[in-house]
């Protein structure tokens, strides 16, 4: 276990002193949240003492779309794939990091003033390391269906990592911990549910392995097309449609999945128990073959991998 106020922080290019990466009290990026990030992380091989950085090209694909819809001139012009990823592998060799980290990759607007707007504004990229172990409990967990509804694409897309975004999450995260529930579950405006508060949803009804689709404001989660492709291998009906709020209380299992959550299956919504209360076989399995393949544990998935 590291203290990640001990590394070396990327910051507007360089490798600087944690203390040193820090922006002014009138950057805009502070002052009105405008800024997008990934997260991502790398799991440590005890076996074969090798890190795996878990789908880069995919979180360096999705963070230059947030880039694309915040005008981020500068990382889209300085920054292709090669650069990205050679920035976090030296990030992470520079700390000289042997065991599971979390990158949290930034593009902030990089300029002190009061107008919230991006065009024109200088933008920088920054990134740093640190210590996750389980985001949420991996091993049954119990949701509230949040009163606070998801942002919504003609409003704050959620499709984008927009950090401003994450004061809706917020709001529904701490209803729920408040309420003594370990996560929240968003619903939209028309009553479908959404997402988790950081993480996408499934839920298996009859054997089939179901999720809402990318055009209901969710995030287009990695995890969730790394499932997807994990319970298709392993046999399952994958199914995109939209999701009904009373769907979750008679689903036969339900699950979260996000870089943070990883897969975690849900064993209470609201007052209705999921399934028998317990995790469920086809939940199991599938958190089972993910940590697996994270690792580098399955040959099927090595593609999702690189070694740092
Ligand atoms: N939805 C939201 C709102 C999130 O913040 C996250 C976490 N990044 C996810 C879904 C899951 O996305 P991913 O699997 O790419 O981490």
């Amino acid at each position: 276990m590291f203290n990640h106020e001990e590394l070396k922080v990327y910051f507007r290019g360089e490798f600087v002193d944690f203390k040193d990466a820090s922006v002014s009290v009138l950057n805009t990026a502070f002052l009105y949240g405008l800024a997008v990030f990934t997260g991502m992380r790398a799991h440590y091989n005890e076996d074969s003492k090798k890190l795996y950085l878990f789908r880069p090209a995919e979180h360096f694909e999705r963070l230059q779309q947030s880039c694309k819809l915040c005008h981020y001139k500068n990382f889209l012009k300085n920054y292709d794939y090669e650069k990205f990823l050679g920035a976090i592998t030296e990030l992470i060799r520079i700390n000289k990091i042997a065991e599971d980290v979390y990158v949290r990759v930034t593009n902030f607007t990089d300029q002190n003033t009061i107008t919230p707007k991006f065009f024109y504004y200088n933008d920088s990229l920054t990134a740093c390391l640190y210590a996750m172990g389980n985001y949420v409990p991996t091993t049954g967990m119990k949701c509230l269906i949040s009163s606070w509804v998801r942002v919504e694409d003609n409003a704050l897309p959620a499709r984008a990592k927009f950090n401003g975004s994450y004061v809706n999450t917020a709001f529904a995260k701490t209803e729920a911990l408040m309420r003594g529930f370990d996560e929240a579950i968003f619903l939209d405006s028309r009553g479908h549910v959404v997402e988790g508060s950081a993480e996408n949803i499934f839920v298996i009804m009859k054997n089939k392995v179901i999720t809402p689709p990318v055009t209901d404001n969710i995030l287009e989660g990695i995890t969730r097309a790394s499932v997807m492709a994990i319970a298709k291998a392993e046999g399952f009906e994958v199914i995109e449609r939209s999701i009904d709020r009373t769907e979750l209380y008679k689903a036969d299992e339900v699950f979260l999945t996000g870089t943070g959550a990883q897969v975690s299956p849900v064993i209470l919504i609201d007052s209705y128990q999921v399934g028998n209360g317990e995790v469920g076989p086809i939940s199991k399995k599938i958190q089972d073959v993910y940590f697996n393949a994270v690792r580098g544990r399955d040959a099927r998935f090595k593609d999702w991998l690189v070694e740092v």
